[in-house]
């Protein structure tokens, strides 16, 4: 049975901690964790969580891409759990994007990302992936992975100027 658990907020000191390394996968209470980050942030309509955005300071991620307003192209992907992910290489091309966080709510901010990325992670099987990844789901990844070094989007940010409220978002994704 799984459980939507409680998602911490910018100020609580897990945030801004590095995570631990997962030693073993295919334990219960790893294997719990995986199901509740993606029932919490199915309920949440989030694209991504980090296991320290519930409390849990271990190196896993689950990415959860889908198309919205501002990526109507993005790939629509079951949610998928990575354990100690890396990156292994980048593009040299860097592009903006507005990221919002569930333990940063309310802010949006325009964030410089690698285009691609080449990942290594091990899924929730225990076995070791590589991976490329692009665009929007390079995006989600390299905000989740920021959460494992106590890293969140506003850190990333060029200048302040470039944080806005979710509701002057909202209103420029209509206009
Ligand atoms: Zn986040």
């Amino acid at each position: 049975m799984t459980q939507t658990r409680e998602i911490i907020q910018l100020g609580n000191p897990i945030l801004r901690s590095p995570a631990l390394p997962v030693e073993n996968p295919l334990s219960e209470p790893i294997q719990t964790l995986i199901d509740d980050l993606i029932t919490t942030g199915v309920a949440a309509n989030g694209v991504g969580i980090a296991a320290p955005q519930v409390a849990q300071s271990y190196c896993l991620v689950v990415i959860a891409s889908r198309p919205t307003l501002r990526y109507p192209h993005a790939p629509f992907m079951e949610p998928t759990p990575m354990l100690n992910p890396q990156i292994i290489s980048h593009s040299s091309e860097v592009v903006k994007g507005w990221e919002g966080c569930l333990s940063v709510p309310g802010i949006r901010g325009l964030v410089p990302r690698y285009q691609a990325i080449e990942v290594e992670y091990t899924d929730r099987f225990g076995q070791r992936k590589r991976q490329e990844l692009t665009d929007f789901v390079a995006r989600i990844f390299q905000h989740e992975y920021d959460h494992l070094s106590g890293k969140v989007f506003l850190d990333r940010v060029e200048t302040t100027l470039d944080l806005i409220t979710e509701q002057e978002y909202q209103k420029q994704l209509i206009a």
